[in-house]
């Protein structure tokens, strides 16, 4: 992790002087199962729908700085008005300016590890501070009383439904208690939800919580991590914050053209997440078979699977060294001592995965 020159140090804002930037530690592999990104090839209508929108795309123009467009059809689809939206570069993008608009010094985050490591490191970059409520060390389910103990005392919570890296969801019943005991604003990170089993979203809470946000992400199911476009879902005042604080021409015209032409285009991706859907099944079934029983692995309900096993950093790299596989290694993060996370890839990448831990377990 690169660490910031003696020089850089002192000139820049003391709160940043130690910050360690995100290191996705991306080796370029013949198999890439580390990001959580749609390994399928994009149904070839979609992908056509999406290249004709770009040709027709004037470059010469500044963005529609809201993209309204792109608004009323992401509102037609999740059922609200365009004054409920907004998007972002990315999710990401829309998380740090959640955490600056609302967080920053003297204010909390409640942020409930093991979870997303971009929580923690934009509130360190808005001086906000974070409580943490961990997860239950065995299951990775929420204590669910100790977030409603914390969430009074806090000015923002984020929950991941389904969680990164940990897989499991977060009862909607729950969010809207949670809602209901926190004085602030409650966040969902539903980056994964359309791998999740119906009804599993908290998109039913929003006329009843005005102090929740759902955020979204086109990055995961739909394929389309390249383009950078999130979305947040909540109250239109809410939604007032969020387009004032944001760099306005963030989603430049290209990914507005892409992004719209995806989602008129939706249900030509869900037969994709069916398909990751019942090969995290497979998976799932193959891994907790695998070595007589030498790997843990945690039911998932998203696009990746969460597996221990004794010596996981090594296995991790012999195989991207040996197997040319790159997966995610979080043997050294907090609570997750000797965890890896998969992404559910093709079924011939998986077997692939399955091959190789097979071979490395053996010997
Ligand atoms: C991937 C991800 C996001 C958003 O990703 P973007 O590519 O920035 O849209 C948000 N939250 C979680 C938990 C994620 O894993």
């Amino acid at each position: 992790m690169a660490e910031l020159s003696e020089r850089m140090r002192r000139l820049v804002q003391p709160h940043l002087s130690t910050i360690e930037p995100y290191d996705p530690n991306f080796t370029p592999t013949r198999i890439n199962l580390s990001a959580n990104e749609n390994t399928y090839p994009m149904p070839s209508a979609a992908r056509d729908a999406i290249d004709r929108a770009l040709a027709a795309t004037p470059l010469n123009r500044y963005p529609d700085p809201m993209s309204n467009e792109l608004r009323d059809e992401l509102g037609a689809w999740h059922g609200v008005e365009r004054s409920r939206i907004c998007v972002g570069n990315g999710g990401d993008e829309l998380l740090f300016n959640f955490i600056y608009a609302f967080g920053g010094p003297g204010r909390t985050l409640l942020d409930c590890p093991p979870s997303f490591s971009e929580y923690a490191f934009f509130a360190s970059l808005a001086q906000t501070e974070v409580r943490q409520v961990w997860r239950d060390p065995e299951t990775f389910e929420l204590d669910q009383q100790a977030v409603l103990d914390a969430a009074p005392d806090c000015d923002i919570v984020i929950v991941t439904s389904p969680n990164n890296p940990t897989g499991n969801l977060v009862p909607f019943e729950f969010v809207g208690r949670l809602c209901a005991a926190c004085p602030g604003l409650v966040m969902v990170d539903e980056a994964y939800m359309e791998f999740a089993d119906a009804g599993a979203s908290a998109r039913s809470l929003l006329d009843a919580h005005d102090n929740l946000i759902i955020l979204h992400t086109l990055s995961k199911a739909f394929g389309e991590a390249g383009i950078r476009l999130g979305y947040v879902l909540a109250a239109p005042d809410i939604i007032d914050v969020f387009g004032a604080v944001r760099q306005i021409y963030s989603v430049n015209v290209l990914t507005q053209a892409a992004a719209l032409a995806a989602v008129r285009d939706r249900a030509l991706f869900l037969p994709v997440i069916d398909r990751v859907r019942a090969e995290r099944e497979r998976m799932f079934s193959a891994l907790a078979e695998i070595a007589g029983g030498a790997l843990t692995v945690w039911p998932s309900q998203a696009n990746f699977l969460l597996v221990r096993m004794s010596g996981a950093s090594e296995v991790r790299q012999r195989l991207r060294d040996e197997f040319s596989i790159l997966v995610r290694d979080f043997s050294h993060a907090p609570g997750l001592q000797d965890c890896l996370r998969i992404t559910i890839g093709t079924p011939e990448e998986n077997d692939a995965v399955l091959a190789a831990l097979r071979a490395l377990l053996a010997s």
